[in-house]
Protein backbone atom coordinates (compact mmCIF):
# COMPACT_ATOMS: atom_id res chain seq x y z
CA UNK A 1 0.00 0.00 0.00
CA UNK A 2 1.31 3.45 -0.64
CA UNK A 3 1.84 5.76 2.29
CA UNK A 4 -1.26 7.85 3.43
CA UNK A 5 0.57 11.37 2.28
CA UNK A 6 0.77 10.23 -0.95
CA UNK A 7 -2.72 10.65 -1.84
CA UNK A 8 -2.01 14.11 -1.61
CA UNK A 9 0.63 14.94 -4.23
CA UNK A 10 0.32 18.01 -6.17
CA UNK A 11 -2.83 18.93 -4.07
CA UNK A 12 -3.82 21.80 -2.20
CA UNK A 13 -2.44 21.03 1.00
CA UNK A 14 -3.82 23.82 3.07
CA UNK A 15 -6.78 24.24 1.01
CA UNK A 16 -9.81 24.64 3.72
CA UNK A 17 -10.64 21.38 4.89
CA UNK A 18 -12.96 19.77 7.58
CA UNK A 19 -11.17 18.50 10.52
CA UNK A 20 -11.50 14.45 10.65
CA UNK A 21 -11.22 12.75 14.05
CA UNK A 22 -11.71 8.84 14.98
CA UNK A 23 -14.09 7.52 17.72
CA UNK A 24 -11.11 6.64 19.66
CA UNK A 25 -9.62 10.55 19.51
CA UNK A 26 -7.11 10.40 16.87
CA UNK A 27 -7.22 13.62 14.69
CA UNK A 28 -6.58 12.95 11.29
CA UNK A 29 -2.85 14.61 10.02
CA UNK A 30 -3.96 14.86 6.45
CA UNK A 31 -7.40 14.95 4.90
CA UNK A 32 -7.03 12.42 2.40
CA UNK A 33 -6.18 9.91 4.62
CA UNK A 34 -9.10 7.10 4.06
CA UNK A 35 -9.44 5.94 8.11
CA UNK A 36 -7.68 6.54 11.32
CA UNK A 37 -4.03 5.35 10.58
CA UNK A 38 -3.38 4.67 14.38
CA UNK A 39 -6.68 2.31 15.65
CA UNK A 40 -8.08 1.85 11.58
CA UNK A 41 -11.42 3.28 12.73
CA UNK A 42 -13.57 5.33 10.35
CA UNK A 43 -13.21 9.36 10.55
CA UNK A 44 -15.92 11.54 11.46
CA UNK A 45 -16.02 14.73 11.07
CA UNK A 46 -14.43 16.56 14.39
CA UNK A 47 -17.75 19.32 14.51
CA UNK A 48 -20.54 19.37 12.00
CA UNK A 49 -22.94 22.53 12.21
CA UNK A 50 -25.95 21.74 13.74
CA UNK A 51 -29.54 22.28 11.68
CA UNK A 52 -30.35 25.40 11.72
CA UNK A 53 -33.88 25.77 9.44
CA UNK A 54 -33.51 29.78 8.88
CA UNK A 55 -30.39 28.72 7.45
CA UNK A 56 -32.00 27.12 4.54
CA UNK A 57 -31.61 28.55 1.32
CA UNK A 58 -35.34 28.03 -0.28
CA UNK A 59 -34.17 29.39 -3.43
CA UNK A 60 -31.86 26.73 -4.00
CA UNK A 61 -33.97 23.34 -5.46
CA UNK A 62 -30.85 20.84 -4.53
CA UNK A 63 -29.32 19.44 -1.25
CA UNK A 64 -27.60 23.01 -1.69
CA UNK A 65 -30.28 24.70 0.06
CA UNK A 66 -29.18 23.30 2.92
CA UNK A 67 -25.43 24.07 2.19
CA UNK A 68 -25.18 26.21 5.71
CA UNK A 69 -24.75 22.85 6.75
CA UNK A 70 -22.57 21.10 5.58
CA UNK A 71 -18.94 21.47 4.84
CA UNK A 72 -18.32 25.13 3.78
CA UNK A 73 -17.32 24.30 0.05
CA UNK A 74 -17.29 25.12 -3.54
CA UNK A 75 -20.25 22.74 -4.71
CA UNK A 76 -19.76 20.66 -7.69
CA UNK A 77 -23.30 19.59 -8.34
CA UNK A 78 -25.57 18.17 -11.14
CA UNK A 79 -28.86 18.80 -9.10
CA UNK A 80 -28.94 16.37 -6.58
CA UNK A 81 -31.29 15.97 -4.51
CA UNK A 82 -34.88 17.48 -3.94
CA UNK A 83 -36.40 14.11 -4.68
CA UNK A 84 -39.86 13.54 -4.67
CA UNK A 85 -42.41 11.77 -1.65
CA UNK A 86 -44.73 9.93 -3.60
CA UNK A 87 -47.49 7.44 -1.77
CA UNK A 88 -47.89 3.93 -2.82
CA UNK A 89 -50.79 1.36 -2.11
CA UNK A 90 -49.50 -1.93 -0.83
CA UNK A 91 -51.00 -4.95 0.49
CA UNK A 92 -49.93 -4.08 3.73
CA UNK A 93 -51.29 -0.51 3.32
CA UNK A 94 -49.38 2.43 1.96
CA UNK A 95 -46.40 4.11 2.38
CA UNK A 96 -44.23 7.08 1.19
CA UNK A 97 -42.17 6.32 -1.21
CA UNK A 98 -38.98 8.75 -1.45
CA UNK A 99 -37.58 8.35 -5.02
CA UNK A 100 -34.02 8.89 -4.55
CA UNK A 101 -33.62 7.15 -7.91
CA UNK A 102 -34.21 10.48 -9.74
CA UNK A 103 -31.14 11.51 -8.59
CA UNK A 104 -28.95 12.48 -12.05
CA UNK A 105 -27.28 9.02 -12.24
CA UNK A 106 -30.28 6.96 -10.91
CA UNK A 107 -29.28 5.91 -7.30
CA UNK A 108 -29.32 7.65 -4.27
CA UNK A 109 -25.41 7.84 -4.25
CA UNK A 110 -25.15 11.22 -6.10
CA UNK A 111 -26.07 12.83 -2.08
CA UNK A 112 -22.39 11.78 -0.99
CA UNK A 113 -20.39 11.60 -3.86
CA UNK A 114 -21.69 15.55 -4.67
CA UNK A 115 -20.61 16.40 -1.09
CA UNK A 116 -17.46 13.97 -1.09
CA UNK A 117 -16.30 15.27 -4.65
CA UNK A 118 -16.45 19.30 -3.83
CA UNK A 119 -14.57 18.33 -0.55
CA UNK A 120 -11.67 16.46 -2.81
CA UNK A 121 -11.45 19.17 -5.77
CA UNK A 122 -11.45 21.92 -3.14
CA UNK A 123 -8.39 20.11 -1.49
CA UNK A 124 -7.40 20.32 -5.47
CA UNK A 125 -7.11 16.55 -5.71
CA UNK A 126 -6.70 15.77 -9.39
CA UNK A 127 -7.53 11.68 -9.60
CA UNK A 128 -9.90 9.52 -7.16
CA UNK A 129 -10.43 5.60 -6.86
CA UNK A 130 -13.54 4.31 -5.48
CA UNK A 131 -14.50 0.69 -5.25
CA UNK A 132 -17.97 -0.43 -5.87
CA UNK A 133 -20.73 -2.74 -6.79
CA UNK A 134 -21.91 -0.06 -9.84
CA UNK A 135 -24.38 2.74 -8.24
CA UNK A 136 -21.81 4.52 -6.22
CA UNK A 137 -18.55 4.17 -8.67
CA UNK A 138 -21.08 5.63 -11.67
CA UNK A 139 -22.02 8.51 -9.48
CA UNK A 140 -18.49 8.66 -8.80
CA UNK A 141 -17.81 9.05 -12.84
CA UNK A 142 -20.20 11.59 -13.34
CA UNK A 143 -19.05 14.13 -10.57
CA UNK A 144 -15.47 13.26 -11.05
CA UNK A 145 -16.29 14.63 -14.81
CA UNK A 146 -18.21 17.60 -13.46
CA UNK A 147 -15.40 18.37 -11.37
CA UNK A 148 -12.34 17.87 -13.98
CA UNK A 149 -11.06 15.09 -11.74
CA UNK A 150 -9.56 11.77 -12.98
CA UNK A 151 -11.79 8.63 -11.74
CA UNK A 152 -10.70 4.80 -11.28
CA UNK A 153 -13.57 2.26 -10.38
CA UNK A 154 -12.44 -1.18 -8.73
CA UNK A 155 -15.61 -3.65 -9.41
CA UNK A 156 -16.14 -6.90 -8.48
CA UNK A 157 -16.20 -9.07 -11.40
CA UNK A 158 -19.95 -9.83 -10.86
CA UNK A 159 -20.86 -6.08 -11.12
CA UNK A 160 -24.04 -5.79 -13.55
CA UNK A 161 -23.05 -5.01 -17.30
CA UNK A 162 -24.78 -1.81 -17.19
CA UNK A 163 -23.70 -0.22 -14.45
CA UNK A 164 -20.15 -1.02 -15.91
CA UNK A 165 -20.89 0.65 -18.97
CA UNK A 166 -22.77 3.97 -17.22
CA UNK A 167 -18.93 4.17 -15.20
CA UNK A 168 -17.44 4.12 -18.99
CA UNK A 169 -19.54 6.64 -20.37
CA UNK A 170 -18.86 9.15 -18.18
CA UNK A 171 -14.91 8.62 -18.47
CA UNK A 172 -14.15 6.63 -15.74
CA UNK A 173 -10.82 3.86 -15.56
CA UNK A 174 -13.21 0.70 -14.78
CA UNK A 175 -11.18 -2.34 -13.12
CA UNK A 176 -12.58 -5.40 -12.91
CA UNK A 177 -11.43 -7.32 -9.96
CA UNK A 178 -12.12 -11.27 -9.70
CA UNK A 179 -13.42 -12.27 -6.97
CA UNK A 180 -16.34 -10.61 -4.81
CA UNK A 181 -17.14 -7.03 -3.54
CA UNK A 182 -14.50 -7.31 -0.95
CA UNK A 183 -12.04 -7.96 -2.97
CA UNK A 184 -12.57 -5.19 -4.88
CA UNK A 185 -11.90 -3.02 -2.17
CA UNK A 186 -8.57 -4.60 -1.21
CA UNK A 187 -7.43 -4.38 -4.80
CA UNK A 188 -8.48 -0.44 -4.74
CA UNK A 189 -7.22 0.26 -1.61
CA UNK A 190 -3.46 -1.25 -2.91
CA UNK A 191 -3.48 0.53 -5.92
CA UNK A 192 -4.69 4.42 -5.23
CA UNK A 193 -1.16 5.57 -6.20
CA UNK A 194 -1.65 9.20 -6.01
CA UNK A 195 -5.37 9.51 -6.11
CA UNK A 196 -7.77 10.11 -3.12
CA UNK A 197 -9.92 7.38 -1.91
CA UNK A 198 -12.73 8.29 -2.35
CA UNK A 199 -14.70 5.46 -0.20
CA UNK A 200 -19.01 6.37 -0.06
CA UNK A 201 -18.20 3.21 3.05
CA UNK A 202 -15.47 5.04 4.80
CA UNK A 203 -15.58 9.16 4.16
CA UNK A 204 -17.95 10.91 6.46
CA UNK A 205 -19.02 13.61 4.37
CA UNK A 206 -20.33 10.86 2.14
CA UNK A 207 -22.87 10.40 5.36
CA UNK A 208 -23.31 14.45 5.50
CA UNK A 209 -24.63 13.90 1.80
CA UNK A 210 -27.05 11.42 3.13
CA UNK A 211 -28.20 13.29 5.82
CA UNK A 212 -30.05 15.61 2.94
CA UNK A 213 -32.57 12.83 2.22
CA UNK A 214 -33.71 13.12 6.06
CA UNK A 215 -33.91 16.93 6.00
CA UNK A 216 -36.23 16.88 3.01
CA UNK A 217 -38.18 14.19 4.14
CA UNK A 218 -39.03 16.94 7.30
CA UNK A 219 -39.66 19.32 4.70
CA UNK A 220 -41.82 17.81 2.84
CA UNK A 221 -43.97 16.19 5.39
CA UNK A 222 -44.35 20.07 6.43
CA UNK A 223 -41.62 20.20 9.30
CA UNK A 224 -42.37 16.65 10.77
CA UNK A 225 -40.84 13.34 10.26
CA UNK A 226 -42.54 9.73 9.65
CA UNK A 227 -43.08 7.00 12.44
CA UNK A 228 -40.49 4.72 10.59
CA UNK A 229 -38.02 4.13 7.82
CA UNK A 230 -37.81 1.10 6.18
CA UNK A 231 -34.37 0.88 4.46
CA UNK A 232 -31.93 -1.06 2.19
CA UNK A 233 -29.04 -1.98 4.04
CA UNK A 234 -25.20 -2.90 2.54
CA UNK A 235 -22.91 -0.78 4.29
CA UNK A 236 -25.91 1.51 5.81
CA UNK A 237 -24.69 4.87 4.01
CA UNK A 238 -28.22 5.82 3.10
CA UNK A 239 -29.50 4.39 6.73
CA UNK A 240 -27.08 6.07 8.65
CA UNK A 241 -27.16 9.78 6.68
CA UNK A 242 -30.92 9.77 7.33
CA UNK A 243 -30.54 8.76 11.01
CA UNK A 244 -27.86 11.25 11.81
CA UNK A 245 -30.26 13.77 10.09
CA UNK A 246 -32.97 12.74 12.17
CA UNK A 247 -30.95 13.00 14.86
CA UNK A 248 -29.94 16.58 13.84
CA UNK A 249 -33.55 17.42 13.37
CA UNK A 250 -33.97 16.27 17.05
CA UNK A 251 -30.66 18.32 18.37
CA UNK A 252 -32.54 21.20 17.24
CA UNK A 253 -35.33 20.97 18.49
CA UNK A 254 -37.36 20.31 15.30
CA UNK A 255 -39.13 17.29 15.89
CA UNK A 256 -39.70 15.34 19.31
CA UNK A 257 -38.98 11.99 18.53
CA UNK A 258 -37.11 10.20 15.35
CA UNK A 259 -39.13 7.57 13.07
CA UNK A 260 -37.71 3.75 14.10
CA UNK A 261 -35.08 2.73 11.75
CA UNK A 262 -35.91 -0.77 9.95
CA UNK A 263 -32.52 -1.98 8.18
CA UNK A 264 -33.73 -4.96 5.45
CA UNK A 265 -30.78 -7.12 3.92
CA UNK A 266 -30.44 -9.82 1.43
CA UNK A 267 -30.85 -13.10 3.42
CA UNK A 268 -28.06 -13.91 1.16
CA UNK A 269 -25.56 -11.56 3.39
CA UNK A 270 -27.28 -10.68 6.52
CA UNK A 271 -24.38 -9.80 8.99
CA UNK A 272 -26.53 -6.82 10.39
CA UNK A 273 -29.67 -8.96 10.72
CA UNK A 274 -27.61 -11.74 11.68
CA UNK A 275 -26.30 -9.21 15.12
CA UNK A 276 -29.45 -7.95 15.80
CA UNK A 277 -31.46 -11.80 16.32
CA UNK A 278 -28.14 -12.09 18.26
CA UNK A 279 -28.10 -8.78 20.54
CA UNK A 280 -24.26 -8.28 19.19
CA UNK A 281 -23.30 -5.48 19.47
CA UNK A 282 -21.56 -5.42 16.22
CA UNK A 283 -21.85 -7.77 12.94
CA UNK A 284 -19.14 -10.41 11.89
CA UNK A 285 -18.20 -10.91 8.75
CA UNK A 286 -20.22 -13.66 6.56
CA UNK A 287 -20.07 -14.64 3.58
CA UNK A 288 -21.20 -12.61 0.54
CA UNK A 289 -23.14 -15.20 -0.77
CA UNK A 290 -24.83 -14.40 -3.93
CA UNK A 291 -28.07 -12.78 -4.30
CA UNK A 292 -30.15 -10.13 -7.51
CA UNK A 293 -29.46 -7.34 -4.77
CA UNK A 294 -26.20 -7.02 -5.13
CA UNK A 295 -26.28 -3.60 -3.91
CA UNK A 296 -26.26 -4.48 -0.58
CA UNK A 297 -23.50 -7.81 -0.49
CA UNK A 298 -21.53 -6.31 2.37
CA UNK A 299 -19.81 -8.97 4.67
CA UNK A 300 -19.46 -6.74 7.21
CA UNK A 301 -20.64 -3.21 7.20
CA UNK A 302 -17.90 -0.27 8.17
CA UNK A 303 -20.11 1.45 10.49
CA UNK A 304 -21.67 -1.35 11.80
CA UNK A 305 -21.84 -0.95 15.38
CA UNK A 306 -23.54 2.12 14.49
CA UNK A 307 -26.10 0.35 12.62
CA UNK A 308 -26.90 -1.57 15.36
CA UNK A 309 -26.89 1.51 17.36
CA UNK A 310 -29.83 2.64 15.78
CA UNK A 311 -31.63 0.20 15.71
CA UNK A 312 -31.37 -0.12 19.68
CA UNK A 313 -32.24 3.94 20.07
CA UNK A 314 -34.65 4.22 17.69
CA UNK A 315 -36.89 0.82 18.19
CA UNK A 316 -36.34 -0.44 15.04
CA UNK A 317 -35.24 -3.80 13.86
CA UNK A 318 -33.27 -5.38 11.02
CA UNK A 319 -34.77 -8.62 8.96
CA UNK A 320 -33.97 -10.39 6.05
CA UNK A 321 -35.73 -10.94 2.83
CA UNK A 322 -34.91 -13.52 -0.16
CA UNK A 323 -34.80 -13.21 -3.78
CA UNK A 324 -38.23 -14.26 -4.27
CA UNK A 325 -39.69 -11.55 -2.08
CA UNK A 326 -37.87 -9.26 -3.52
CA UNK A 327 -38.58 -9.94 -6.97
CA UNK A 328 -42.28 -10.39 -5.94
CA UNK A 329 -41.84 -6.27 -4.27
CA UNK A 330 -40.33 -5.12 -7.35
CA UNK A 331 -43.24 -6.36 -9.42
CA UNK A 332 -45.60 -4.83 -7.27
CA UNK A 333 -43.79 -1.74 -7.88
CA UNK A 334 -43.78 -1.49 -11.75
CA UNK A 335 -47.42 -2.14 -11.10
CA UNK A 336 -47.32 1.23 -9.31
CA UNK A 337 -45.32 2.85 -12.27
CA UNK A 338 -42.01 2.57 -10.25
CA UNK A 339 -39.16 0.72 -11.97
CA UNK A 340 -36.77 0.63 -9.72
CA UNK A 341 -33.81 -2.10 -9.48
CA UNK A 342 -33.70 -5.32 -7.46
CA UNK A 343 -31.32 -4.15 -4.62
CA UNK A 344 -33.84 -1.23 -3.94
CA UNK A 345 -37.32 -3.39 -3.51
CA UNK A 346 -35.85 -4.91 -0.73
CA UNK A 347 -37.57 -2.78 1.83
CA UNK A 348 -40.50 -3.19 0.24
CA UNK A 349 -40.22 -6.78 -0.10
CA UNK A 350 -40.10 -6.41 4.07
CA UNK A 351 -43.27 -5.18 4.68
CA UNK A 352 -45.32 -7.58 4.83
CA UNK A 353 -42.24 -8.85 7.65
CA UNK A 354 -43.11 -5.84 9.52
CA UNK A 355 -46.83 -5.68 9.29
CA UNK A 356 -47.57 -6.26 12.67
CA UNK A 357 -44.31 -2.96 13.74
CA UNK A 358 -45.91 -0.85 11.06
CA UNK A 359 -49.75 -1.18 11.60
CA UNK A 360 -50.62 2.31 11.60
CA UNK A 361 -47.38 4.14 11.04
CA UNK A 362 -46.53 6.88 8.65
CA UNK A 363 -43.56 4.98 6.83
CA UNK A 364 -41.09 6.14 4.41
CA UNK A 365 -38.99 3.66 2.04
CA UNK A 366 -36.10 5.27 -0.24
CA UNK A 367 -36.42 3.85 -3.35
CA UNK A 368 -32.38 3.98 -3.98
CA UNK A 369 -31.72 3.11 -7.40
CA UNK A 370 -33.72 2.84 -11.06
CA UNK A 371 -34.92 -0.01 -12.60
CA UNK A 372 -33.01 1.43 -16.14
CA UNK A 373 -29.59 0.17 -13.84
CA UNK A 374 -30.91 -3.44 -14.61
CA UNK A 375 -32.53 -3.12 -17.93
ZN1 LIG B 1 -7.95 6.33 15.75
Amino acid sequence: MTSPTAHLRGAHRHAPWVSLRCAGGHAASDPALWRCPDCEAPWELATSPEFDPQAIDTTTWSLWRYAAMLPAVPPITLGEGGTPLVRVAVPEGEFLAKLEFLSPTGSYKDRGTAVVVSHLRALGIEEAVEDSSGNAGASLAAYAAAAGVRARVFVPAHAGAGKKRQMAEMGAEVVEVAGGRGAAAVACRQDTGAAAYASHCWNPLFLSGQSTCAWEIWEQLGGSVPDAVVCPVGQGNLFLGLARGFATLRRAGLVAAVPRMYAVQSAACAPVAQAWRAGWPQPVAVDEGVTIAEGILTSRPVRGDEILRVLRHTGGAAVSVADDEVRAAQRHLRGAGLSVEPTSAVAVAALPLLRDQLAGAEVVVPLTGSGLKTL
